[in-house]
């Protein structure tokens, strides 16, 4: 076949569909291109459906990122909404279309297929989960119900069901909304894929904005008046007020054509695929929330359902279905971020508890530091807990948060874990510095400092979960903070005192040094390390990730204090 006769047909007309069809294009000007989209819109904006519901994007119509008329004229690519592909014959080598027009059905040929059809929603199968105002949020359909709905309903309070990125997304578009939300979610933490005392930043923040939140509480059931929802029930016993009721708690990817076909897809559901974004069948391909990729660090498939994934293997698929060469996908790194009312959470790779879980040597340091010049006006801070094998430094994973400069810090990580950097190329990285925008020495610098030090065995550390009992703590706060709050058994000894009282310390014992976020406690084990203390060790992230893994559930016997032990 030549690659100039061929017809290529894509299921599926937004992220990955359509990048697929007009890169297509670009390599191929003779093929014919032909895009079947079940919904009534192609390429609109996903990930701006919870800021137009909450008013700020204002204008509907600037999240239809393109029409089918635009791609007809552009790209010469026939666009057919309302219509759906209901069944793959790989023999054969057509697809069967249901036109919603017309309702009738055809046969469509093809030489190259590729499936974009997305994730769909999963919808618990609860009592009232059909109830009028209970509602999902993938499409533009979606969008335009829920908007009727908070447009021409009174609606004073919303249980949001499911704690991801979504789901955070809806609980600040709705409070922006003036509406009083609760968010129940079955795990112990919002946001899965942080570490919990990470999340736990986040679930203070929401906390701080009023939002109730009913964590390790699974949805059980909704009580439903006349086909409306009124409460939300869950696990343990709550059954919270609703007027309307947003079910995120994530998706499942839609590989039923791809399975009817006999096209190997993972147990995830996830549609199998190589490089090159093909199947089980080369003639086919696949991408977007209906595939896995493969993991850049876990070194396995795993599903992604996001944006940038989607766009970059619709490219590549697209390219490769007209002139059967293209560059293989880049491995996958989940990269991804959320703004909640007044922070930025984000996260790249691994955290510590999945890379534990896939068995992955791994440890993690986190620092606290100024998003640029502390003298500089406006400085903010924000947390980094940068993740990395103990042995040979290579970064596999970062989590941030705060209320500015979140994203750069993530993205400056996710690239360096990309090129396979360790924690020693992080703390070297060249990056632009002036006062309002960073520090000589930034966040990244320092996170990926204190991690080499460790490196270097310069620093012990422990995380801000392990158990402390028996061991020497050693406070080197101010009189004030340890005064505020400090851990049972703690000395207080303030750091600049500390050379002069270490006869008040057992060089022997098993010591940890503590500050607030731990700078000051990084300094205190170096000097008691260079004082014959053997087995030092430093609290990454200090008191206050201590406090924040100890309300998140992860340390067993919290290690509160209300008395002073000052020495
Ligand atoms: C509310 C929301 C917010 C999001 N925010 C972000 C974000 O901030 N950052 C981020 O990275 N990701 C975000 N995402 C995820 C991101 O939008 C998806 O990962 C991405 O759109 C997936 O692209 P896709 O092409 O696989 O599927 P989609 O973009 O979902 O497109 C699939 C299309 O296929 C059509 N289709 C399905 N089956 C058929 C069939 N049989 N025949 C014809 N057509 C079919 C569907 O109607 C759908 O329009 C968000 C998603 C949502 C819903």
């Amino acid at each position: 076949m030549s690659s100039k006769s061929r017809t290529i047909v894509v299921v599926g007309g937004v992220a990955g569909g359509a990048s697929a069809a007009a890169r297509a294009r670009r390599c191929n000007e003779q093929a014919e291109i032909i895009v079947f989209e079940r919904s009534g819109f192609i390429s609109f904006a996903n990930c701006g459906l919870p800021y137009y519901l909450g008013g700020e994007i204002a204008e509907r119509q600037k999240l239809l990122v393109s029409t089918p008329e635009h791609f007809r004229r552009r790209f010469r690519i026939d666009v057919r909404t309302h219509h759906e592909v209901l069944a793959i014959d790989r023999t054969a080598r057509r697809v069967r279309v249901l036109d919603h027009n017309s309702g009738n059905t055809f046969e469509q040929p093809y030489d190259r297929l590729i499936l974009a059809p997305g994730a769909e929603a999963v919808v618990p199968n609860v009592a009232g989960h059909d109830a009028e105002n209970v509602f999902v949020l993938r499409s533009m359909e979606d969008t335009d119900r829920i908007k009727a709905w908070l447009d021409h309903q009174t609606i004073r309070r919303a249980v949001i069901v499911g704690g991801g990125f979504i789901g955070l997304e809806m609980v600040e578009q709705l409070k922006r909304r003036a509406v009083d939300v609760a968010l129940v979610e079955l795990l112990p933490q919002v946001l899965a894929p942080l570490d919990a005392e990470m999340a736990h930043v986040v679930e203070t923040e929401l906390r701080q904005h009023d939002v109730r939140l009913h964590l390790n509480d699974g949805l059980v059931a909704i009580d439903a008046h006349n086909g409306r929802a009124t409460h939300v029930r869950t696990a343990s016993g709550a059954a919270i007020p609703a007027d309307l009721v947003l079910l995120g708690v994530g998706v499942r990817p839609n590989s039923r054509l791809a399975r009817e076909a006999g096209l190997e897809v993972a147990p995830s559901g996830g549609v199998r695929v190589n490089p090159y974004m093909q199947t089980s069948d080369p003639a086919i391909y696949a991408v977007g929330d209906a595939v896995e990729y493969q993991h850049a660090v876990a070194g396995r498939p795993v599903p992604v359902p996001l944006a940038g994934p989607a766009n970059r293997a619709g490219r590549i698929a697209g390219q490769h279905a007209a002139m059967d060469e293209a560059p293989p996908m880049t491995p996958v790194l989940g990269t991804a971020i959320v703004r909640v009312f007044d922070i930025t959470a984000a996260t790249t790779g691994l955290s510590l508890k999945f890379a534990r879980q896939c068995n992955q040597p791994a440890t993690a340091v986190t620092i606290e530091a100024k998003h640029h010049a502390g003298y500089f006006p406006g400085a903010k801070l924000l947390l980094i807990k940068l993740v990395y094998e103990p042995l040979t430094g290579r970064v596999l994973g970062a989590q941030a948060v705060g209320p500015e400069g979140v994203d750069k810090r993530i993205d400056i990580i996710a690239t360096a874990i990309q090129m396979r950097a360790t924690v020693r190329d992080l703390a070297g990285i060249d990056l632009a510095y002036a006062p309002p925008y960073g520090s000589a020495k930034d966040p990244v610098h320092m996170a990926a400092f204190v991690a080499s030090n460790q490196l270097d065995g310069l620093l012990n550390i422990v995380q801000p979960d392990a158990d402390l009992s028996g061991r020497q703590i050693v406070d080197v706060r101010t009189p004030q903070e340890f005064a505020a709050d400090h851990l049972d058994d703690a000395i207080h000894i303030p750091l600049d005192e500390l050379r002069d009282r270490l006869h008040q310390l057992e060089p022997q014992r098993d010591t940890v040094t503590v500050c607030r976020s731990g700078l000051r406690s990084y300094i205190a084990a170096r000097i008691l390390m260079q004082h014959g203390f053997a087995r030092v060790a430093d609290l990454t992230g200090g008191m206050l990730m201590r406090r924040h893994a100890e309300a998140a559930g992860l340390v067993a016997s919290p290690t509160s204090s209300a008395s002073s032990t000052e020495n």
